[in-house]
Protein backbone atom coordinates (compact mmCIF):
# COMPACT_ATOMS: atom_id res chain seq x y z
CA UNK A 1 0.00 0.00 0.00
CA UNK A 2 1.68 3.34 -1.31
CA UNK A 3 0.23 5.88 1.68
CA UNK A 4 0.50 8.72 -0.92
CA UNK A 5 -2.90 6.83 -2.83
CA UNK A 6 -5.12 8.00 0.52
CA UNK A 7 -4.50 11.59 0.10
CA UNK A 8 -6.55 12.22 -2.71
CA UNK A 9 -10.11 11.63 -1.87
CA UNK A 10 -12.12 12.18 1.41
CA UNK A 11 -13.02 8.33 1.33
CA UNK A 12 -9.82 6.30 1.68
CA UNK A 13 -8.45 9.32 3.82
CA UNK A 14 -10.93 8.48 6.23
CA UNK A 15 -10.21 4.56 5.43
CA UNK A 16 -6.33 5.25 6.60
CA UNK A 17 -7.01 7.31 9.61
CA UNK A 18 -9.49 4.71 11.01
CA UNK A 19 -6.87 2.02 10.27
CA UNK A 20 -4.20 4.17 11.82
CA UNK A 21 -6.26 5.40 15.00
CA UNK A 22 -8.53 1.82 15.08
CA UNK A 23 -6.46 -1.03 14.30
CA UNK A 24 -8.23 -3.52 16.33
CA UNK A 25 -11.31 -1.58 14.53
CA UNK A 26 -13.74 1.08 15.29
CA UNK A 27 -14.33 1.91 18.67
CA UNK A 28 -16.67 4.44 19.76
CA UNK A 29 -14.55 7.54 21.87
CA UNK A 30 -17.83 8.77 23.87
CA UNK A 31 -18.72 4.69 25.55
CA UNK A 32 -15.48 2.42 24.51
CA UNK A 33 -17.96 0.16 22.37
CA UNK A 34 -16.63 -1.79 20.10
CA UNK A 35 -19.03 -4.42 18.63
CA UNK A 36 -22.16 -2.53 17.85
CA UNK A 37 -21.23 -0.15 15.82
CA UNK A 38 -21.79 0.28 11.96
CA UNK A 39 -20.90 2.46 9.36
CA UNK A 40 -22.85 5.17 8.04
CA UNK A 41 -22.77 5.65 4.36
CA UNK A 42 -25.00 8.41 1.87
CA UNK A 43 -26.02 11.32 3.65
CA UNK A 44 -23.62 11.90 6.20
CA UNK A 45 -20.19 13.00 6.32
CA UNK A 46 -16.95 10.10 4.67
CA UNK A 47 -15.80 8.28 7.92
CA UNK A 48 -19.27 8.64 10.09
CA UNK A 49 -20.23 5.79 12.69
CA UNK A 50 -23.03 5.34 14.83
CA UNK A 51 -22.59 3.48 18.01
CA UNK A 52 -25.66 1.38 18.73
CA UNK A 53 -24.60 0.80 22.55
CA UNK A 54 -25.37 5.06 23.26
CA UNK A 55 -26.53 6.29 20.32
CA UNK A 56 -24.58 8.82 19.40
CA UNK A 57 -22.44 8.99 16.03
CA UNK A 58 -18.35 9.22 15.74
CA UNK A 59 -15.76 9.05 13.57
CA UNK A 60 -11.99 8.69 13.91
CA UNK A 61 -11.68 12.59 13.24
CA UNK A 62 -12.74 12.68 16.82
CA UNK A 63 -10.23 13.60 19.92
CA UNK A 64 -7.84 14.67 16.90
CA UNK A 65 -6.55 17.33 16.03
CA UNK A 66 -8.64 16.65 12.33
CA UNK A 67 -12.17 17.45 14.48
CA UNK A 68 -14.34 20.09 13.23
CA UNK A 69 -11.55 21.27 10.93
CA UNK A 70 -13.30 23.19 7.84
CA UNK A 71 -10.44 21.27 5.52
CA UNK A 72 -11.10 17.71 4.36
CA UNK A 73 -9.04 15.29 6.11
CA UNK A 74 -7.23 14.44 2.75
CA UNK A 75 -5.99 17.94 2.01
CA UNK A 76 -4.55 18.11 6.02
CA UNK A 77 -3.16 14.91 5.55
CA UNK A 78 -1.33 15.90 1.99
CA UNK A 79 0.30 19.25 4.17
CA UNK A 80 1.38 16.79 6.75
CA UNK A 81 3.09 14.99 4.35
CA UNK A 82 4.51 17.99 2.04
CA UNK A 83 5.97 19.55 5.68
CA UNK A 84 7.59 15.90 6.12
CA UNK A 85 8.66 15.78 2.27
CA UNK A 86 10.50 19.47 2.58
CA UNK A 87 11.14 18.82 6.60
CA UNK A 88 9.11 21.46 7.42
CA UNK A 89 10.38 24.29 4.52
CA UNK A 90 7.24 24.49 2.41
CA UNK A 91 5.84 27.61 2.59
CA UNK A 92 2.23 29.01 3.94
CA UNK A 93 1.61 30.58 0.83
CA UNK A 94 2.77 27.66 -1.71
CA UNK A 95 1.21 25.21 0.55
CA UNK A 96 -2.14 27.54 -0.17
CA UNK A 97 -1.84 27.13 -3.98
CA UNK A 98 -1.38 23.17 -3.37
CA UNK A 99 -4.25 22.78 -1.62
CA UNK A 100 -6.79 25.09 -3.02
CA UNK A 101 -7.45 27.05 0.67
CA UNK A 102 -6.91 30.87 1.53
CA UNK A 103 -3.54 31.55 3.26
CA UNK A 104 -4.47 32.05 6.56
CA UNK A 105 -6.39 28.43 6.61
CA UNK A 106 -2.80 27.13 5.15
CA UNK A 107 -0.60 29.59 7.41
CA UNK A 108 -2.89 27.95 10.27
CA UNK A 109 -2.86 24.65 9.69
CA UNK A 110 1.39 24.26 9.06
CA UNK A 111 1.35 26.34 12.32
CA UNK A 112 -0.36 23.41 14.08
CA UNK A 113 1.21 20.85 12.52
CA UNK A 114 5.07 22.36 13.41
CA UNK A 115 3.44 22.56 16.85
CA UNK A 116 2.79 19.65 17.01
CA UNK A 117 4.84 17.33 14.78
CA UNK A 118 7.57 19.72 14.31
CA UNK A 119 10.04 18.71 16.34
CA UNK A 120 10.05 14.97 14.24
CA UNK A 121 10.09 16.53 10.75
CA UNK A 122 13.31 18.75 11.64
CA UNK A 123 13.88 19.21 14.88
CA UNK A 124 13.15 22.44 16.80
CA UNK A 125 9.86 23.95 15.63
CA UNK A 126 10.14 25.97 13.06
CA UNK A 127 8.94 29.70 13.83
CA UNK A 128 9.30 32.57 11.35
CA UNK A 129 12.79 34.44 11.16
CA UNK A 130 12.08 37.46 11.68
CA UNK A 131 8.82 39.95 12.82
CA UNK A 132 9.21 41.18 9.36
CA UNK A 133 8.26 37.77 7.74
CA UNK A 134 5.42 37.19 10.24
CA UNK A 135 4.23 40.53 9.64
CA UNK A 136 4.43 39.85 6.24
CA UNK A 137 2.40 36.75 6.27
CA UNK A 138 -0.23 39.09 8.36
CA UNK A 139 -1.00 41.09 5.17
CA UNK A 140 -1.26 38.40 3.34
CA UNK A 141 -4.39 37.85 5.34
CA UNK A 142 -6.11 41.00 4.19
CA UNK A 143 -6.72 39.43 1.35
CA UNK A 144 -8.38 36.27 2.81
CA UNK A 145 -10.49 34.27 0.77
CA UNK A 146 -13.16 31.64 2.02
CA UNK A 147 -11.20 29.05 3.80
CA UNK A 148 -11.79 26.29 0.66
CA UNK A 149 -12.38 26.91 -2.82
CA UNK A 150 -14.74 24.94 -3.72
CA UNK A 151 -13.93 24.77 -7.32
CA UNK A 152 -11.00 22.70 -6.32
CA UNK A 153 -11.11 19.36 -7.26
CA UNK A 154 -9.38 16.65 -5.51
CA UNK A 155 -7.85 15.34 -8.67
CA UNK A 156 -6.39 19.38 -9.21
CA UNK A 157 -5.48 19.18 -5.72
CA UNK A 158 -3.95 15.96 -5.97
CA UNK A 159 -2.06 16.84 -8.84
CA UNK A 160 -0.48 19.76 -7.29
CA UNK A 161 0.37 17.86 -4.16
CA UNK A 162 2.60 15.17 -6.49
CA UNK A 163 3.81 18.09 -8.55
CA UNK A 164 5.35 19.78 -5.08
CA UNK A 165 6.34 16.04 -4.06
CA UNK A 166 9.05 15.94 -7.56
CA UNK A 167 11.87 14.53 -6.32
CA UNK A 168 10.71 13.34 -2.81
CA UNK A 169 12.12 10.07 -1.62
CA UNK A 170 8.64 8.95 -1.08
CA UNK A 171 9.71 5.63 1.15
CA UNK A 172 11.83 8.10 3.85
CA UNK A 173 8.87 10.34 3.79
CA UNK A 174 6.53 7.90 4.26
CA UNK A 175 7.77 6.71 7.36
CA UNK A 176 8.65 10.33 8.13
CA UNK A 177 4.82 11.24 7.67
CA UNK A 178 3.77 8.34 9.66
CA UNK A 179 5.43 9.76 12.57
CA UNK A 180 4.70 13.29 11.98
CA UNK A 181 0.97 11.69 12.25
CA UNK A 182 1.28 10.24 15.55
CA UNK A 183 2.63 12.74 17.07
CA UNK A 184 0.16 15.36 15.62
CA UNK A 185 -3.00 13.04 17.09
CA UNK A 186 -1.30 13.24 19.85
CA UNK A 187 -3.34 11.94 23.00
CA UNK A 188 -5.81 9.93 20.25
CA UNK A 189 -2.83 7.21 20.80
CA UNK A 190 -0.09 6.26 22.59
CA UNK A 191 3.41 8.44 21.56
CA UNK A 192 5.39 6.27 18.96
CA UNK A 193 8.32 5.16 21.05
CA UNK A 194 6.53 3.41 23.94
CA UNK A 195 7.42 -0.29 23.17
CA UNK A 196 4.11 -1.30 24.52
CA UNK A 197 1.08 0.25 22.94
CA UNK A 198 -1.66 0.38 24.97
CA UNK A 199 -5.88 -0.62 24.19
CA UNK A 200 -7.01 0.44 20.94
CA UNK A 201 -3.46 2.31 20.11
CA UNK A 202 -2.31 2.31 16.88
CA UNK A 203 0.84 -0.33 16.20
CA UNK A 204 2.71 1.16 13.36
CA UNK A 205 4.07 -1.95 10.79
CA UNK A 206 6.47 -0.38 8.51
CA UNK A 207 7.80 -3.14 6.12
CA UNK A 208 9.46 -2.68 2.88
CA UNK A 209 8.17 -4.27 -0.13
CA UNK A 210 10.09 -5.98 -2.35
CA UNK A 211 9.78 -2.25 -4.71
CA UNK A 212 10.98 -0.72 -1.65
CA UNK A 213 7.89 0.61 -0.66
CA UNK A 214 7.38 0.80 3.20
CA UNK A 215 3.98 -0.43 3.82
CA UNK A 216 1.52 0.64 6.26
CA UNK A 217 0.12 -2.26 8.22
CA UNK A 218 -0.94 -3.41 12.12
CA UNK A 219 1.94 -5.72 14.59
CA UNK A 220 5.38 -4.62 14.60
CA UNK A 221 6.59 -2.99 18.09
CA UNK A 222 6.96 1.16 16.67
CA UNK A 223 9.84 1.41 18.66
CA UNK A 224 11.73 -0.96 15.88
CA UNK A 225 10.07 0.30 13.17
CA UNK A 226 11.39 3.45 13.97
CA UNK A 227 14.52 3.10 14.80
CA UNK A 228 14.91 1.38 11.52
CA UNK A 229 13.87 4.67 9.19
CA UNK A 230 15.73 6.75 11.75
CA UNK A 231 18.69 5.12 12.95
CA UNK A 232 20.10 8.32 14.45
CA UNK A 233 17.20 9.57 16.80
CA UNK A 234 15.87 6.41 18.43
CA UNK A 235 13.32 5.85 20.95
CA UNK A 236 13.42 8.72 23.46
ZN1 LIG B 1 -20.99 4.62 22.19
Amino acid sequence: MCLIDCFRYEDPACDFLERFLWPEGPICPHCGEMERVRHLYGSTAPGTWKCYACRKMFSARMKTPFHNSHLPLHASLQAIYLLAATQGRIGSSRLATILGVSQRAAWLLKKRIMERSGRHIDGPVQQPSSLIAALAELADWQDERPSIDRSWSCDLRYDRFRLALDGADETKTDGLFLVSLHRFVGDAIPAIYESTVGAGGGVLLLSEDCDGQFEFDLGISARSALARLQPGIGPR
